[in-house]
């Protein structure tokens, strides 16, 4: 494995950051699923995405002719790197728009939903903005379980049931979707199909759900005859698990960006400490390098699923191994810091303005959503079961 960047990657890593410093302002820190959260942090988040569309940035790994550079997947790691470290906002286009939708309509998709919708993405266009309904009341972990029904009618589907967690869906055009098009299956991972639906369907009602600390991220959706035309079927009818589960690992893939966003925050600690004098402490220093330890680990572990796909190979477990390892640095590095500021901490996570905040209340912020974190695109148990499955070769666990 080869550890150093090209010079020409570096040049673009500084281009990037020239572009931080041109667009964002000074010391900005990104906070995860923030960007939904307040009208004026999405309106941010558009705009910053349609300069990235304009470089070609936004979706810079993609064929140009979906509206890409069609970068090598170092360039992209890059870019996801400095997007996570700066935080960028609005590179998601939606909660999915940009990381699985675009990726997944390449891979499966008709020419024509290929032509319609990709283009959109790339582009930062409102239209391209995308949420994901997967979850429902009682089918979380154990997603085949799902019963929303969509009955095929002639040229249309007609879609019946709820969803719920639908992050983003108030922002939303579009929603990428998973129904049961068969109830007659032996095992209940059969008869399952992927929609586009249009989120101003008649019949689909969208419930802001409000968060613990007050952040409208969620939704949850009632689908009353919703109609569907059949061409937005997205793969093949009754084989929507398969296409699902590409999908889910485009969605856990990207771990150097989660990483780049833990890096930053762990900066901002330890020149606070500095600053405070704690940098001192020998339980401090103590605690510091075990996380300084850790991001290094799970950086080069994000690297090695690069370097592999790099070679051509396929990604089977690495994603969830660097989604179950990253979450549980999240919430490690949001506990220490949390510990070393101290009673700031208890200050409320929304009040970004108040002169008491520390590191732009980022800690805060992390440790109440390290919990989410730890559920959102699988559980980390989740994570941990499929690396049991397909990395080590250990018997399925149910
Ligand atoms: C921030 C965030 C964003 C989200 N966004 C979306 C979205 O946009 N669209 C969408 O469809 N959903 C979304 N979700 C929902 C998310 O996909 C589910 O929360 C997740 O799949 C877990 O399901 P559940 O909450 O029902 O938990 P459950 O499945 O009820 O799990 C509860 C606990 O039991 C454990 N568990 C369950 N089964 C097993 C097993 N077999 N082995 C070991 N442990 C097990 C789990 O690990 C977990 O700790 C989001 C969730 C969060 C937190």
């Amino acid at each position: 494995m080869e550890f150093r960047f090209t010079e020409k990657e570096e040049q673009f890593r500084q281009q990037i950051r020239i572009f931080v410093k041109e667009n964002m302002p000074r010391g900005f820190i990104g906070h995860r699923f923030w960007d939904e959260q307040h009208q004026p942090s999405w309106d941010f988040g558009m705009a910053i995405a349609k300069k990235l569309a304009e470089n070609k940035w936004l979706t810079i790994n993609w064929p140009k002719e979906y509206g890409g550079m069609g970068a090598s997947n170092w360039e992209k790691a890059i870019m996801t790197e400095e997007v996570g470290y700066w935080g960028i906002p609005g590179t998601s286009m939606g909660i999915s728009g940009t990381r699985w939708v675009g990726p997944s309509l390449m891979a499966y998709g008709t020419e024509e939903q290929k032509k319609k919708y990709v283009p959109l993405i790339a582009a930062a266009d409102p239209d391209g903005v995308w949420c994901t309904g997967y979850s429902e009341p009682d089918s979380g972990t154990d997603l085949a379980s799902l019963q929303t029904y969509a009955e095929r009618v002639g040229d249309e589907y007609i879609i019946n049931g709820q969803k719920v967690w639908t992050s983003c869906a108030h922002h939303a055009r579009w929603l990428w979707m998973i129904c049961r098009t068969r109830r007659d299956v032996q095992k209940k991972h059969q008869g399952l199909s992927l929609f586009i639906v249009d989120m101003q369907s008649k019949g689909l009602k969208v419930n802001p759900l409000k968060t613990i600390i007050g952040g409208h991220v969620f939704n949850e959706l009632f689908f009353d005859d919703v109609r569907v035309p059949a061409k937005n079927l997205v793969g093949i009818e009754n084989k929507g698990w398969s296409h699902l589960m590409q999908s889910l690992a485009f969605e856990r893939s990207g771990a150097v960006g989660i990483v780049g966003s833990l890096q930053r925050i762990f900066d901002e600690l330890v020149q606070y400490t500095r600053e405070s004098g704690q940098f001192e402490q020998a339980d401090i220093q103590q605690q510091l390098t075990d996380l300084a330890i850790d991001l290094e680990g799970a950086r080069m572990l994000g690297y090695e699923a690069i370097w592999k796909l790099e070679r051509g190979e396929k990604l089977t477990y690495e994603p969830s191994r660097d989604k179950a390892n990253t979450d549980v640095l999240t919430e490690k590095l949001s506990r220490i810091g949390m510990d070393i500021i101290g009673a700031y901490s208890q200050i409320d996570v929304n009040s970004k303005e108040s002169p008491w905040t520390k590191i732009d209340g980022a800690l805060e912020h992390m440790y109440y959503h390290s919990m989410g974190i730890a559920l959102a695109a699988g559980t980390t148990d989740t994570q941990r079961n499929i690396v049991g499955q397909f990395g080590l070769g250990l018997p399925r666990s149910y």
